[in-house]
């Protein structure tokens, strides 16, 4: 068996070691004689697998009591109208930071209910950096303050929270989940999509301080009102049972493995092999600003693209996939998430340099 390394900002690679113990437990799960697959969500099998999931989603997250976990479906799209639908209940006021398509996507929805001020917003730098903030731009009266941590399209993360005093601070961390530590206490709600860090696509899991449920609109649909979810404990429908247990051996191997601080230094290390080799490539360029560049999503360019069409096809042909750039900026993109190995890097920035040798050499 060959397995390639696959680049792609999501759905993406997932530990090998969880494939073979899910691939182990494919048609017996714990001696049931059936596979997670076909199990009734009601079951007190079941029912297990999801707690232990949510206990290790805490320990590794360090989330506070009066935080709920929800496991739900939909993928973070659903939540951008959810959110609004959820919490703009006070002044019906919103203010968002748009430093890239995602955030941008989710403020567009939000501005469907309710008045949606952009705080601050980096497109006419093509998103290339996070954009600088005023804080006395921010509405004191606002519900909430949205933001979107790491942009995947773009390859950018905000390091430095905005300071949003008690107006509620929620962040999608769809591409940056788990991928290091995070304080939760700070945020009044954390999302994501899984299917990056986490688990097939199909799940997506919000993490809500307590204190701001129960005041969705008259109008919220019953399955995206998050107080109905975290009253029910993710089961008011059916939850998406396998990827909920696939979550869960992810939260297994990221505890053994020594949890988000060993997941950091990884990634960090990770991350530092290409962008040193961006760095110093004269023909390959990242296109992010350096203090901003994202640890999970690295975008780069040469100055051709004939070249960069050439160099797509060939890291296809040598195991490398999914290396093209999002539609709408175009160039490459690697993402490297958790699951991505070291070797992986390695191969990359190796096929980078021949390459570059090639074409400086003709
Ligand atoms: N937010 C971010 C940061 C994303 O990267 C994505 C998907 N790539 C989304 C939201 C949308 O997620 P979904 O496809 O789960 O709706």
């Amino acid at each position: 068996m060959s397995r390639v390394f696959n680049f792609s900002a999501g759905p993406s690679m997932l530990p090998e070691s969880v494939l073979n113990k899910a691939a182990d437990e494919l048609l017996d799960y714990e001696g049931t004689g059936e596979s997670v697959m076909e199990m009734s969500h009601r079951s007190k099998e079941y029912q297990a697998i999801i707690d232990q999931a949510e206990a290790d989603l805490r320990t590794l997250m360090n989330i506070p009591d009066n935080y709920k976990v929800l496991f739900l479906q939909g993928g973070a799209s659903t939540q951008f109208a959810a959110i609004p639908l959820n919490f703009m209940n006070g002044s019906g006021k919103a203010d968002y930071i748009v430093s890239g398509v995602w955030s941008k996507k989710a403020a567009a929805e939000a501005s469907r209910y309710g008045d949606v001020k952009i705080v601050a917003s980096s497109a006419d730098q093509n998103f290339s950096c996070v954009p600088e903030v005023d804080p006395s731009e921010f509405r004191s009266d606002a519900d909430y303050f949205y933001i979107c941590m790491n942009e995947t399209v773009h390859g950018n993360i905000i390091r430095d929270l905005p300071e949003t005093g008690d107006v509620p601070l929620i962040a999608d961390i769809s591409s940056c989940f788990l991928s290091e530590p995070l304080d939760v206490s700070k945020f009044g709600m954390l999302y994501g999509g899984a299917q990056k860090n986490i688990a097939p696509a199909g799940l997506t899991i919000c993490i809500i301080r307590e204190d701001l449920l129960g005041n969705a609109r008259d109008i919220t649909p019953t399955m995206l009102n998050y107080e109905t979810m975290a009253g029910s404990g993710s089961m008011y429908n059916t939850p998406p049972c396998w990827c909920i247990y696939m979550a869960g051996l992810v939260f297994q191997w990221l505890l053994k493995m020594g949890g988000l601080e060993e997941m950091k230094r990884r990634n960090e290390a990770k991350a530092a092999i290409l962008y040193n080799y961006l760095d110093e490539s004269k023909m390959f360029k990242g296109t992010v600003v350096k203090k901003d560049r994202s640890l999970m999503n690295v975008p780069f360019v040469t100055d051709s693209d004939e070249l960069n069409a050439e160099f797509i096809k060939g890291c296809t042909e040598n195991g490398l996939i999914n290396i093209k750039g999002h539609r709408s900026v175009g160039g490459m993109r690697a993402s490297i998430y958790n699951a991505m190995p070291i070797e992986g890097v390695e191969a990359l920035v190796a096929y980078m340099k021949e390459f570059e040798e090639a074409h400086t050499a003709e």
